[in-house]
């Protein structure tokens, strides 16, 4: 759609004069606000279009360069320009920004009742979303590597099957409200314009309910017990947060569910630990292993056990990495971190006489260190 030109817009004169251009503008505002047309795109889009032409043609300097250059001159200036690009909810800020000094009397139009914020749409439907949940869920170590699916229960609010979420008992149904003639709103004159509150009689609703439904009171939702399957991917880590859309409570008036927020927490394991996408653990050898080299079999995280190779003369605290043995990534399950073993390096608790015949000949041979060197302290954390 071409842009229209501004003062054809507010089908003002090209010479207007700042009264009539305001007025001009006031009129179309209210004609085409979208409270008063909800969920019509073309009011919307006609709204939007005298709200940018207002903004331009009400500020002396764009209007001057308009008349000049056309939308050309306004362009950056904060009028004109992205026509159609502008979201709504920025085209509500011109607006009252504009009419700042109508302030409460424009304010009406912008779903009634003030107190700012989330306003748009609110005054003619009471269908709003419902709730997000959330549920704390604890999985065990190994379904956070590898992933699960979990069946979890939970209450949530569901749209009343006495009444179909619209809070009448069958047969009795909604009734205009009297008081507002559905409007929701109550107006009293105040000299040019009339100012709107929400309506006493009906909580700004529109309708009052006659016989409201025994199985919610009038509510239109009820609790009710589910069960839900939840996916676990593989890797996710304590404190991620799963959301399932849709999942949470149902609108009040048949509006749409909310959320459920999923948070996970990992139990610990018996002796895996992990760090980001790679797991620790310790492993224990003979100090003749340590001595000699040795084949060992560690567990991995799969459960199978995998031959690690302890080269000789292994120091305790000495770290071997097993690749690609960790947790896979949790966007990239094709990529995993690795598995770190870390050697503890034990001496025999007991040992026979023949053991101990053998360590002495070795002592003999080898000699004692009589008068150690000590070593740096960093060197025990190891
Ligand atoms: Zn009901
Ligand atoms: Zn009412």
């Amino acid at each position: 759609m071409a842009k229209r030109d501004y003062y054809e817009v507010l089908g003002v004169p090209k010479g207007a004069s700042k009264d009539d251009i305001k007025k001009a503008y006031r009129k179309l505002a209210v004609k085409y606000h979208p409270d008063r047309n909800p969920e019509d795109s073309k009011a919307e889009e006609l709204f939007k279009e005298a709200s940018e032409a207002y903004e331009v043609l009400s500020d002396d300097k764009k209007r001057q360069a308009y008349d000049q250059f056309g939308f050309a001159g306004v362009e950056g200036m904060g009028g004109g320009g992205g026509g159609g690009s502008q979201d709504f909810s920025s085209g509500f800020r011109d607006f009252e920004d504009i009419f700042g000094d109508f302030g409460d009397i424009f304010g009406s139009f912008f779903g009634g009742g003030g107190g700012g914020g989330g306003r748009r749409g609110s005054s003619r439907t009471s269908a709003q979303r419902g709730a997000d949940l959330r549920y704390n869920l604890e999985i065990p170590f190994k379904d956070a590597v590898f992933g699960t699916k979990v069946e979890i229960s939970y209450e949530r609010h569901v749209t009343c099957p006495g009444c179909g979420g619209n809070g009448a008992e069958t047969g009795s149904g909604r009734k205009v409200c009297p008081t507002c003639g559905g409007s929701g709103q109550v107006r009293r004159s105040s000299g040019f314009f009339s100012i709107a509150s929400p309506c006493p009689t009906c909580n700004g609703e529109g309708y009052i309910i006659e016989n409201p439904c025994d199985m919610c009171k009038g509510n239109g939702v009820i609790s009710k017990p589910q069960k839900l399957k939840v996916t676990i991917p593989p890797g996710i880590e304590s404190g991620k947060r799963i959301n399932i859309p849709g999942q949470g409570d149902a609108g009040p008036n048949g509006g749409p569910s909310g959320d459920l927020y999923v948070y996970v927490r990992v139990q610990p394991h018996d002796y895996f630990e992990r760090h980001g996408n790679d797991i620790y653990c310790v492993i224990p050898i003979t100090f003749t292993q340590a001595a000699l080299g040795a084949e060992i079999m560690v567990p991995t995280l799969e459960g199978k056990k995998v031959k690690v190779k302890v080269p000789s003369s292994t120091q305790n605290g000495k770290v071997l990495r097993l690749k690609n043995e960790g947790v896979p990534h949790l966007h990239n399950s094709n990529r995993r971190g690795d598995l770190y073993i870390k050697i503890r390096v034990e001496v025999p608790k007991k040992l026979s006489a023949r053991g101990k015949e053998l360590l002495k000949e070795l002592s003999e041979l080898e000699g004692e260190n009589k008068s150690p060197d000590p070593v740096p302290l960093a060197e025990l954390s190891m």
